[in-house]
């Protein structure tokens, strides 16, 4: 009975570790567990037998059944010691060996070669079984036992060449087959009933069940785990239930001075995490922590963040509590440094902003007068000679204007300050707009400027036409600067995508100097001028194409070129436009009018009283001598203070304020004036070269009614005006 126990265990556990490692030992370990049954039938057999022939009988299954097992464990034996690749070739001879020695067994009972058997009687009483061995049972028993030392051998190898915890397997192992061997040796020695090494083939499964799949892979990883979290870059601390310190891993230990035996929940820096997690009303969370420290003279501090989390088992029933110190302080440094980087960034770009306003301001205001001088002339003389000189000092300071204009352009793009504002426009005047004034430039260099429209453009488009425009006199001017002789030709043509918009397409073309393949590249690139050498005496900065392509990105568009050295360039421009009017514009004309020579007023206001202020006295005679025509009244004041004792004593019409002066500036004035509770309803220009990005929107939200830029033009001046001077006092 016990002895089928045994053997229906031995079933349980080797099936159920045959089932988990890997199929070839399982397949080797269940044959094992097989022969093993035969082997423990067979010696049931001999202790019930009742003659000795049947005796005998049950002796050769017995033998005969070892030999196989014998045979299986090693071979199982052999694979999971990983020695299987060198002995493969001996399993079959190995085989054949087994296989001749049983059946020279099995024969016993035909030939009586190998062995007799006898009866004895125990000294209980009872009689059994023994037997007489001739030599070839010696063979036999030598092959079992060269067998059993083989894998002896190779599991005392491997055990010697692993370690920890994988050596404790192979003990394992090692230890149930010496157990069998000394019980098998004892049965013959002792000529003992029965053969109780049988037995432990079932507690070999055990062991080998438990090896495999309990003691060594759980010992494995808790001793991986604690060697893993000793090495970690993070500090972990275990408290248990009763809040013992059970655990801290190396980095706590060093870095906190912690001994486990000695730590509790008030020692720091866990105490100063829970109460700071406390006062925020909470049991677990994390915490910025940070030491200070002296070394070598120099002060430093190093900056965690300690977490603190509860541990849980699997039935989710509370059996501790861990922090987990995290040291950030490489993190913090970068974040300063990142800090200190964005507001050395911000400085820089206010300094900037600050320079471009300045320099805008000191440029603009003395052109202001020189062209606002200039116009004078231009407006007051007959004399060609004096009109010729005169209309050169206009381009010079049209050109420098335009200068100025493109760098602050650039930093409006560059503090994305642009924004774009549609309104329906005709495409053909804008084309003619740009004809017209491009006609004198290109006029000068002798070349042909051809400017064509497709005939079917929508008679109106809506988009932001000041942006379109500058980004086509972009494209034409470079095309006409850097084209000795021939045609520059502007094509504008419209795409429709459906009823509702589609895209513009500007082609400008050049038989210029062209670009080479290699400056192609970065074309686009602010500050970057192609062939520096032969352009250098061609007028540019280098940010006129950077600005066209952020414009054109701006309006989610497409600039391409192709060009050749020599001969010329071609610049595609498409722009995502909306129809405002889809009936065709039909063809194009030039619509050369005759060139306005000779100026003419706008409008006449008589009875406006209007107030300048401006510190430079030129240019209040400059905005005197634009409007002389108009017939306004005006008073002027030189500074804040005069203009503020002016308002006190008069209501005006309209004030036009420069924002630069000395104390008080245009802004003060501005603010001192309306608080006075005179001129409260009058509308305030501002009158300013300050042109930089956000200007504008800042002088509205600050209350001024407009805003006009320096140098100030005629035309811009008149317009505004009659914009805002009160109707009836209006003549047109
Ligand atoms: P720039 O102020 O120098 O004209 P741009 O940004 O407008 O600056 O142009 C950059 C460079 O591209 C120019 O310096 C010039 O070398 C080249 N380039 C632009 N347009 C043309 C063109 N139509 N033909 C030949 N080269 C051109």
């Amino acid at each position: 009975m016990i002895i089928d126990i045994l053997a229906a265990l031995a079933i349980y556990f080797i099936t159920k570790a045959s089932e988990k490692i890997e199929k070839s030992y399982g397949n080797w370990l269940k044959k094992t567990f097989i022969a093993a049954t035969v082997s423990i039938l067979a010696n049931i057999l001999i202790a019930l037998s009742f003659d000795i022939r049947f005796a005998q009988i049950s002796f050769c299954g017995y033998f005969a059944a070892i030999n196989w097992i014998l045979y299986f464990l090693v071979g199982f034996c052999l694979l999971y010691t990983e020695h299987d690749k060198p002995l493969i070739r001996m399993y079959k001879p190995a085989a054949v060996i087994m296989f001749l020695d049983s059946l020279s067994i099995i024969l016993n009972p035909v030939f009586g070669h190998a062995f007799s058997v006898y009866t004895i009687t125990s000294r209980a009483g009872g009689d059994f079984y023994q037997i007489k061995a001739m030599w070839p049972y010696y063979v036999h028993l030598a092959i079992d036992y060269t067998a059993v030392a083989v894998a002896f051998f190779f599991i005392i190898y491997r055990i010697k060449r692993s370690y920890s915890f994988y050596r404790i397997k192979y003990i394992l192992i090692l230890s149930v087959l010496l157990l069998v061997v000394v019980m098998n040796v004892a049965y013959m020695m002792f000529a003992l009933p029965l053969d109780a090494s049988v037995i432990f083939y079932a507690l070999a499964g055990a062991l080998i069940y438990l090896a495999i799949q309990r003691f060594v892979p759980y010992s494995l990883m808790t001793s991986s785990i604690g060697r893993a979290v000793d090495d970690m870059n993070e500090g972990l601390v275990l408290f248990d239930i009763s809040d013992n310190c059970i655990y801290a891993n190396e980095f706590a230990r060093k870095r906190f001075s912690i001994v486990p035996e000695k730590y509790d929940l008030s020692c720091q820096p866990v105490a100063a995490v829970i109460n700071a997690l406390n006062e925020k009303g909470l049991s677990f969370g994390e915490e910025a922590y940070s030491v200070k420290g002296q070394k070598d003279g120099v002060e430093y501090t190093v900056s965690y963040v300690i977490r603190y989390n509860m541990i849980n088992d699997r039935k989710g029933r509370l059996i501790g509590s861990y922090f987990l110190f995290e040291d950030n302080t490489e993190q913090m440094h970068y974040l300063e440094e990142i800090r200190a980087a964005r507001d050395a960034a911000n400085d820089a770009n206010r300094a900037k902003s600050n320079f471009l306003a300045n320099m805008s301001h000191e440029i603009r205001t003395p052109l202001n007068s020189v062209l606002g001088m200039n116009e004078m002339i231009l407006r007051s003389t007959e004399d060609p000679q004096l009109i010729e000189y005169a209309t050169s000092i206009k381009q010079s300071g049209d050109t420098l204007l335009s200068l100025i204009n493109d760098v602050l352009d650039f930093s409006k793009i560059e503090a994305n300050k642009v924004d774009i504002t549609p309104a329906s426009y005709d495409p053909h005047d804008l084309l003619r707009d740009c004809y017209n004034s491009f006609e004198q430039m290109a006029e000068a260099k002798d070349l042909i400027l051809d400017v064509t429209c497709d005939e079917d453009i929508p008679a109106k488009l809506s988009g932001d036409r000041k942006l379109v425009r500058q980004i086509m006199a972009n494209m034409i001017s470079n095309a006409i600067k850097y084209t000795r002789e021939g045609t520059v030709s502007v094509h504008l043509s419209f795409e429709r995508k459906d009823t509702a918009g589609g895209t513009m397409v500007t082609v400008v073309k050049d038989t210029g100097i062209g670009i080479a393949e290699q400056d192609l590249e970065g074309l686009f690139d602010a500050f970057r001028r192609a062939n520096e050498k032969e352009n250098a005496n061609i007028q540019g900065t280098g940010l006129g194409l950077a600005i066209t392509k952020d414009l054109i990105d701006l309006m989610d568009g497409t600039i391409d070129v192709t060009s050749s050295p020599g001969k010329g360039s071609i610049f595609t421009i498409r722009l995502p436009q909306e129809i405002s009017d889809p009936s065709p514009a039909g063809p194009f004309t030039k619509n050369l009018v005759a060139k306005k020579t000779v100026y003419r007023e706008s409008f006449r206001a008589p009875q406006a009283h209007i107030l300048v202020v401006d510190d430079a006295r030129l240019n209040l005679k400059v905005v005197q001598a634009l409007l002389r025509k108009t017939e306004v009244m005006i008073e002027t004041a030189d500074g804040g203070k005069q203009a503020i004792d002016l308002c006190n004593e008069k209501e005006y019409d309209l004030i036009l304020l420069d924002h630069r002066m000395p104390e008080p500036d245009g802004i003060e004035t501005f603010s001192v004036i309306r608080s006075s509770g005179l001129n409260t309803e009058t509308p305030v220009i501002m009158l300013t070269a300050n042109v930089v990005a956000g200007a504008e929107e800042e002088y509205r939200r600050l209350g001024f009614a407009d805003y006009l830029s320096k140098p100030l033009h005629g035309e811009d001046l008149e317009a505004t005006l009659k914009m805002h001077l009160p109707p009836h006092k209006i003549i047109s």
